[in-house]
């Protein structure tokens, strides 16, 4: 437990035992993706799903950090999971080279939480229903030019995230290395409050960053009558 000594007094040997136990999927191999699979992997969470569909690219490069001029046109999902196992050997990683659908979120079956990094909305939306469907917690992150959020979904007491985003894609056109490592980092921390069991979640508020002034805000959310995924069930 020596490699674990300084997060214990936080989480507890139960918490750490929780963390090396679960099972994260992580949507989303991008500017989010690479740091919360760091984090995570960092400190101890035991088993990976990994999905992304793309190859990396030299505009990657700027934010991305898991890639780097060696591996362009390289799944992301392969050089994701060997990113994984050289910062902790002990973890099982999957990898699923695919951009996720209705069809195809089966794939994350099994896992105790998903850690949304998608950069579009057709994706995010099957996740969350997948999520919503079996009950499986999900932090949410995103991340648009200077501006960011988080939120957890707990699916049956919180807002999904049909709820809360707007009916259009965030233009992901601008993106800058400490502003996804930001929201990213924030993004790990509550995944292993909520795979750990301690501490308060960011569930049912969202956090919200305008990094071009430092302004933060905790805004509580709330279901949306009419949702397409939460309302009927409630
Ligand atoms: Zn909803």
């Amino acid at each position: 437990m020596e490699r674990y000594q300084r997060q214990i007094p936080m989480i507890g040997e139960e918490g750490q035992k929780r963390l090396e136990a679960s099972k994260a999927a992580v949507a989303g191999l991008g500017g989010l993706g690479c740091n919360v699979i760091t984090h995570l992997a960092a400190a101890g969470v035991g088993n990976f799903i990994l999905i992304d569909g793309q190859c990396a690219d030299e505009s990657n490069l700027n934010r991305q950090f898991v890639y780097d001029a060696n591996d362009i046109s390289r799944r992301k999902t392969e050089r994701s999971a060997e990113w994984i196992r050289r910062l902790n050997p002990a973890a099982s990683v999957e990898e699923h080279h695919m951009t996720l659908n209705d069809r195809n979120t089966e794939v994350m079956r099994g896992c105790d939480l998903i850690v949304d990094c998608l950069d579009n909305r057709d994706s995010r939306m099957a996740v969350n229903r997948f999520a919503f469907r079996n009950g499986i917690k999900l932090v949410h992150g995103g991340v648009e030019s200077l501006f960011g959020q988080v939120t957890v979904v707990i699916p049956g007491e919180t807002p999904c995230l049909e709820c809360i985003l707007p009916d259009t894609d965030m233009e992901a056109v601008s993106s800058l290395s400490p502003m996804v490592g930001t929201i990213g980092s924030i993004q790990a921390l509550e995944a292993v409050k909520v795979l750990a069991g301690v501490h308060s979640p960011l569930s049912g508020r969202l956090l919200s960053i305008d990094a071009s002034d430092n302004s933060y805000r905790v805004i509580p959310i709330k279901k949306r009558n009419g949702c397409g995924c939460c309302s009927a069930k409630n």
